[in-house]
């Protein structure tokens, strides 16, 4: 197919930026008027959603600006058709747009198993995960080092493999909202949980992941889909009552704050 006009790809990006401040600031609201679990009081909530935007903030400047930014202006343009395998079947936008999406899922799935099994990436992924309380922030709390290996490692996977980079660009439109609702503190209706579940990595199954026992860690990989756990067997059935979340060692405020948070992977425990 053709590459995207910049009109096409102007609107997708007002899209992303619009579903990611929206999501944020609907959950935000939602979570301040009724909360899953509260916070001790609302300085410490102030505290813990500016630590975590702060770390967003980071990987904004760094992975996205600097790395995400080089690599596009280098490799090849966003609206552009990738030069890799795929493009030999000259598919047209719908073909492209779900193999494309569902490929990019089964890649995050894999890439996030890398994370939990390889040591120093794990060092650089329980930033993530050494949040002792979730909320709709805990979904933008990355170390900005993963963040940038995970864009890079992708865009080059996906040049090889042929899907056009704007792929990416909507697929994030519709995934950045259920990452935001995986960690939000707020309670869905019980239906909406059940009926999402066999396909969707619903926040209940994701809570599972947050758990503090490694075993509880190890599971429950899925971004988008829960298909590939139930694929793979890593796939966990939430429990009746919700585990407690964190990182055993990462708890205290030495952990918690910004400078502690870009300097975690680099301590010991
Ligand atoms: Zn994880």
């Amino acid at each position: 197919m053709a590459a995207l006009t910049d009109d096409t790809l102007s609107l997708l990006r007002g899209a992303y930026v619009g579903t990611l401040i929206g999501g944020l600031v609907f959950f935000l609201l939602w979570e301040g008027g009724a909360p899953r679990v509260a916070f001790g009081s609302a300085p410490e909530r102030r505290r813990h959603v500016l630590r975590n935007l702060g770390m967003l903030l980071l990987v904004v400047l760094i992975a996205d600006l600097v790395v995400g930014a080089w690599l596009l202006g280098t490799v090849t343009r966003i609206g552009a058709p990738a030069p890799g395998w795929l493009s030999r079947f000259e598919l047209e936008w719908p073909a492209l747009l779900v193999i494309g999406v569902l490929a990019i899922d089964l890649f995050q799935y894999w890439w996030h198993r890398a994370c939990h099994a390889v040591p120093w990436l794990w060092r650089l992924h329980r930033v993530h995960h050494s949040d002792t309380h979730l909320d709709v922030t805990t979904g933008a709390r990355f170390h900005a080092l993963e963040s940038s290996l995970g864009i890079a490692l992708l865009v080059g996977t996906m040049l090889l493999a042929g899907i056009p980079l704007w792929v990416e660009l909507v697929r994030t439109i519709a995934v950045n909202p259920l990452i935001l609702a995986q960690h939000a503190n707020v309670s869905f209706p019980r239906w909406m949980e059940r009926a999402a579940r066999p396909v969707l990595a619903t926040p209940e199954v994701h809570r599972v992941h947050h758990s503090r026992l490694r075993a509880e860690q190890d599971s429950n990989f899925g971004q988008m889909l829960s298909v590939w756990d139930r694929l793979f067997g890593t796939y966990r059935q939430p429990p009746a009552a919700s585990a407690t979340v964190g990182v055993a060692g990462l708890e205290s405020d030495d952990f918690q704050s910004v400078a502690g948070m870009c300097a975690t992977p680099f301590r010991r425990i």
